[in-house]
């Protein structure tokens, strides 16, 4: 058997590589991971950490406004960004720090460069030109912003670029209707900019069930956010009164940042795949099996950069499949069916299963569909607009629950829980057969009543 310097080497020290690399350490593996930026990855530098501490903030800002109504009074009340801008930096880098520290204690070697592939067992690190080989190696590096090329799009920012900004804009123009573009427009309108969202398509959300792109418009606008639908930028100037982005129905917006939210991008380019034996998608996403493995048999791949599922849990539940293949005898497919996510729009989105649409394509009219909108408790003394949607989808007799879709205050929590129902393929009897918490919002989950109006034309 060859000798190599390394049992398992990781390219990329974000969530799935950080547990792989970590896991496998543990299992007495010589491991070594290559980072060329911070320890963590999008999620926890770029991504989902410190967005979710800016929808805090912003939710902060709502809640001192909302509090009138419960007889608090907040005289002279401003906002600092470079408080919550640099405090959010901080918490970064300790969770960072931490990331690196997990690796180091467990006995991975973290290499703080970009590495490439020169062959199926071997790796180069670009600074210092050292070579290492490995047994198994790990892509886990992950996804970028893609912005579309615009004249002007060199004016623009993309998610990266927002976690350190100067100043925030006042007039703010953000292109696209998916995750990013819906809960970044949140996050700024909570934090006094002027927000126009521009989507090509007719609804936010693409991909989501109907009613839940539905309500995510009404919650943008009560947002204070502007809409514009079924409209594609065509270029950017700059001018000395800002940035001017024209759009393909002949209007003009006028903003001081123009946020390009038009999706991510595996991570590919330049990693010497092609040299490794290793395919990749039309996309750029580096082509796996089941069990996350390339086509070089000990080059394994999780994460973004397989563009699966592109949540953080999914890739360190890859990762850990990962690890069970190749270290324990325990060939794993991790099961992307079912997974609970969140849109932290404000309020939120939660859902898990399928769509109505998806439903319906599935098992026709085999299906029966419960609905509620309500405007929470809360909100009344509040005098906050903000409503509550909940939809559960059923299939066949035994009811059988498909789909959970929730849009309002604590979505992100409650779905957290109904995944586990519906993994547990739950039916409504359980559901109801479950008493309620009372006085909550999470208590109507359980006690929906069919909807009246059977909307079978609802396709999405
Ligand atoms: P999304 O795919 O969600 O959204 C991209 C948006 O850009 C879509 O509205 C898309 O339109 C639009 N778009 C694409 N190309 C163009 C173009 N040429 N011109 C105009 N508009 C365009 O990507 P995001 O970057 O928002 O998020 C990437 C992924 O990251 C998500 O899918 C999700 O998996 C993950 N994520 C998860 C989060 C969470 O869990 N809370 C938060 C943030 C990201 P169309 O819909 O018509 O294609």
């Amino acid at each position: 058997m060859a000798d190599y310097d390394y049992d398992l080497f990781v390219i990329g020290a974000g969530s799935g590589g950080v547990r792989a690399g970590r896991l496998a350490a543990q299992l007495g593996k010589r491991v070594g991971v290559a980072e060329q930026s911070m320890p963590g990855g999008t999620c926890v530098v770029r991504g989902c950490v410190p967005k979710k501490f800016m929808v805090y903030g912003a939710d902060y800002g709502a809640a001192i406004k909302h509090a009138e109504g419960y007889g608090w009074k907040a005289d002279n009340v401003r906002f600092e960004w470079p408080v919550l801008r640099d405090a959010i930096q901080n918490e970064v880098n300790r969770l960072s720090g931490i990331y690196s520290t997990i690796l180091e204690k467990n006995g991975a070697v973290l290499h703080r460069e970009r590495a490439t592939l020169v062959d199926a067992h071997t790796v180069k690190l670009q600074d210092s030109g050292k070579t290492f080989t490995a047994e198994t190696i790990l892509i886990a590096v992950g996804g970028s912003p893609w912005s579309p090329d615009l004249p002007g799009v060199e004016h623009t920012v993309v998610s990266d670029d927002l976690f350190h900004l100067e100043t925030l804009p006042k007039r703010m123009l953000i292109i696209g209707g998916g995750y990013i573009a819906c809960e970044f427009a949140g996050v700024f309108a909570g934090l006094g900019s002027q927000v126009i969202q521009a989507y090509r398509g007719g609804r936010l959300l693409n991909g989501f069930d109907a009613e839940v792109r539905d309500a995510v418009g009404d919650v943008q606008r009560n947002n204070g956010i502007e809409l514009r639908f079924n409209t594609s930028p065509t270029r950017v100037s700059k001018t000395d009164g800002g940035l001017i982005t024209t759009f393909d129905d002949g209007t003009k917006i006028g903003a001081d940042m123009v946020l390009m939210a038009t999706g991510r991008r595996p991570m590919t380019d330049s990693l010497g795949l092609e040299n490794a034996g290793v395919t990749v998608e039309e996309n750029g996403a580096i082509k796996v099996d089941e069990y996350s493995r390339t086509t070089q048999s000990n080059i394994f791949a999780v994460g973004d950069v397989t563009n699966r599922v592109n949540l953080t849990p999914v890739a360190i539940r890859e990762a850990v499949a990962m690890i069970e293949t190749v270290y324990k005898d325990n060939p794993t497919a991790y099961d992307h069916d079912d997974i609970a996510s969140a849109v932290f729009t404000r309020p939120a989105v939660g859902v898990c299963g399928l769509s109505e649409g998806e439903a319906r394509r599935r098992y026709g009219d085999d299906l029966t569909v419960y609905t509620t909108g309500f405007r929470p408790m809360k909100n009344i003394l509040a005098d906050d607009p903000q409503r509550c949607f909940m939809k559960v989808i059923t299939k066949g007799e035994e009811e059988t629950v498909i789909g959970v879709h929730l849009v309002g205050d604590e979505s992100g929590e409650m779905i957290q829980m109904i995944g586990i129902a519906i993994k547990a393929k739950l039916t409504k009897a359980d559901f109801d057969r479950t008493c309620a918490v009372h006085p909550t919002i999470a208590e109507e989950i359980v006690t929906l009543k069919p909807r009246e109006i059977n909307k079978t034309t609802i396709v999405t």
